[in-house]
Parts: structure tokens; C-alpha cells; sequence
């Protein structure tokens, strides 16, 4: 199966995750009465300073209910176009919230408020109603870009300046912390809603929590039984996320650690890598487009799985799953292929 390096989501539960699992106390969680669900929601509010938590079954679903619970039909919602929520959720958007898209443009997958403010139309009744900016951190398709707070809080002033609410997508917020070494609270303070991932680099094997003030969850409580995401007895994997939290979270220092290794090594190697400014546990690689095909063939036959961004990007991603051991092995094989590439 080899070293598999192409998203965070790969992790499998430890045996320790397993035992929390095991003995999780539970109850019907669409009746409010799972124990361990309530706490895992508890718990995250707490560490992200937000009033109330709702455990979801996934990150795109957490989203698609901010969406859902910020928005009315028809409304505008202003979004990079390079991020998860429009990117990769399948226009999902458009179908359960028959919102209006409008894409913006900027650095590490981040508008300024200039572009913001360029984007926005007078109330008329030839425009949609503006209602909320979507924003990501860290960037998935800027390469795990953490963004600083100093480049969030000018685009936040601007958009609360036209009465939008604010969502952030946090699947991984605590890799953008620990880059920073502040707090998932500290960078989930300016926005109204933030979604974090429990199976990303957290290493849990399902979840996310959607947080926000109480009366905006009552009513995402609402949208996500709509959406068919009331669970009953998710006590079961709710302790696994709070398993994660208390676990998992500083070491995320160590997946930021190997991944910088990876880069410095196969720069010196010659690959073209593409490094944000505040690099987390990503690290992106652009092959010319006639041998990248091959690239990532011959890094499989040899037990290094990569993922793909596009015709000639590849995505390399540091978790919980990979040891140093898996580095050692990984870029052996890219320095096998750099000889490959170049003869
Ligand atoms: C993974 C991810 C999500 C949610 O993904 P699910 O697979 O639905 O849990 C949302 N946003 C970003 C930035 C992600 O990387």
C-alpha cells in the first residue's frame, strides 16, 4: 500500500482512537441526548470561542449549511474562486441554497479588501442581495497556505462594512494556528461561522463541527436535518474527534516539520516547488506537463502515492500516517526519479 501522501484524509484510528470509540457512552443525538456528541460540541465551541457547535458528517456538509443558515435564495455570496466551498463541493451551493456565486480573485487563494469592494453593487433591483463572504484557511489549493490575520481582518472590516456575514472554511484551522503559534480561537474570532475537519490532519476517521452563536446553530440544526445529516448514536465517532483534539492538535507541529524537510530536499533536488509564504503540511510540486504523467506512475510503482492538481501539479501532503521512515523512503525515490526526469 506504501506511503501515501496524497491528502491528509487517509489516517486510519489508532488503536487508542479505537478504545475512546469503543467505550463512548451514546444516545440519540437527533433526540439532543448523545453524551459525547454534546461534549465534542462543548469542546470545540470552547476552543474556537464560538457560542455553540453541531457535529456534522463531513466538511462539505458543515459548509453547505453555513451557506444555508447565512443566506436566503438568490443571495450573493463572495467567495475565492479557488476555494473548497465553490471548488470542490460540486455546486452544491446552487442546489440546496440557490445562492449566487460571485468569484473574487487574489493572493493565496485570499481577496483583498480592494477586491472586495470592487466586487460589490449598490442595492438595486437589478443585483443580488450581498450577503456573506466565504473564506479558507488554511488554503487548500494554494498549497496549505496560512493565512495571517493581518491579511483576514481588512477583508472582514470591508465585508461587515456592507452588512455581509462572514464563514470560514477551518478544515484544517489548527494546522494555520500551530504554523502561527496562536490559537484556533484567536484565528476563528473575527467570523460569525467557522467548519472545522476532525479527519483531516486530526486523524479521526469522520467528521467535522460547524461553530457559531447559539441562534445561528439552532437554525443550521434545521438545514442539516434537511440535508439528511441528523445521526443517532454518532457518539461512536464523535469520540474519536474528541480523541483528536486532545491528542492530536500540537503535533500537527511535526507534519509541518517533515513537510518542510520534503521541500528543502527536492528543491535541492531541482523540482520546481511551489512554497506559500506560511507553508503548513502541504507541499506542491509542478512537473513539465509531458513527463508528469509519468512522474506520479513511476513514484506509485514504487510505493510513494501522490495526489494531482491539475495537468502538471502534484500534491504532497505530511500526517499523522507518515513517519520519518516514509519520508526517508519517499525521497529516495524522487531523487531515483530526478535522475529519470533529467537523463
Ligand atoms: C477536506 C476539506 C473540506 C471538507 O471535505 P469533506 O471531505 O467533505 O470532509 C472542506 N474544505 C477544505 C478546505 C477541505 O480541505
Amino acid at each position: 500500500m506504501g506511503t501515501d501522501f496524497r491528502s491528509d484524509t487517509v489516517t486510519r484510528p489508532t488503536d487508542a482512537m479505537r478504545d475512546a470509540m469503543m467505550t463512548a457512552a451514546v444516545g440519540d443525538d437527533v433526540y439532543g441526548e448523545d453524551p459525547t456528541v454534546n461534549q465534542l460540541e462543548a469542546v470545540t465551541a470552547e476552543m474556537l470561542g464560538k457560542e455553540a457547535g453541531l457535529f456534522m458528517p463531513s466538511g462539505t456538509m458543515a459548509n453547505q449549511v453555513a451557506i444555508l443558515t447565512h443566506t436566503e435564495r438568490g443571495d450573493e455570496v463572495f467567495i475565492h474562486r479557488d476555494n473548497h466551498a465553490y471548488y470542490y463541493e460540486g455546486g452544491a451551493a446552487a442546489m440546496w441554497g440557490g445562492v449566487t456565486w460571485n468569484l473574487l480573485e487574489g493572493i493565496e487563494g485570499t481577496p483583498t479588501p480592494e477586491i472586495l469592494r470592487k466586487a460589490i453593487r449598490p442595492k438595486n433591483i437589478h443585483h443580488p442581495n450581498p450577503r456573506l463572504l466565504c473564506l479558507e484557511n488554511t488554503h487548500n489549493r494554494a498549497g496549505g497556505a496560512a493565512i495571517r490575520l493581518d491579511r483576514l481582518v481588512p477583508l472582514i472590516d470591508e465585508a461587515r462594512s456592507y452588512g455581509l456575514g462572514v464563514h470560514l472554511d477551518g478544515a484544517r484551522l489548527f494546522n494555520a494556528a500551530i504554523a502561527f503559534g496562536i490559537s484556533g480561537r484567536d484565528l476563528a474570532q473575527p467570523v460569525d461561522s467557522v467548519s472545522i475537519c476532525l479527519s483531516k490532519g486530526l486523524g479521526a476517521p469522520v467528521g467535522s463541527v460547524l461553530l457559531g452563536s447559539r441562534p445561528f446553530i439552532d437554525r443550521a440544526r434545521i438545514f442539516r436535518k434537511w440535508l439528511g445529516g441528523g445521526m443517532r448514536q454518532a457518539g461512536i465517532i464523535a469520540a474519536a474527534g474528541l480523541y483528536a483534539l486532545t491528542n492530536n492538535v500540537q503535533r500537527l507541529e511535526e507534519d509541518h516539520g517533515r513537510a518542510r524537510l520534503m521541500a528543502h530536499a527536492l528543491s535541492e533536488m531541482g523540482y520546481q516547488v511551489m512554497l506559500p509564504a506560511v507553508p503548513t503540511n502541504m507541499v506542491m510540486l509542478d512537473f513539465p506537463v509531458a513527463v508528469a504523467t509519468h512522474a506520479v506512475d513511476h513514484l506509485a510503482q514504487n510505493q510513494v502515492l501522490v495526489g494531482t492538481m491539475g495537468p502538471q501539479r502534484v500534491r504532497l501532503v505530511t500526517h499523522l500516517d507518515i513517519d520519518d521512515e516514509g519520508v526517508t523512503h519517499a525521497l529516495r525515490v524522487f531523487r531515483d526519479l530526478s535522475e529519470h526526469i533529467h537523463a
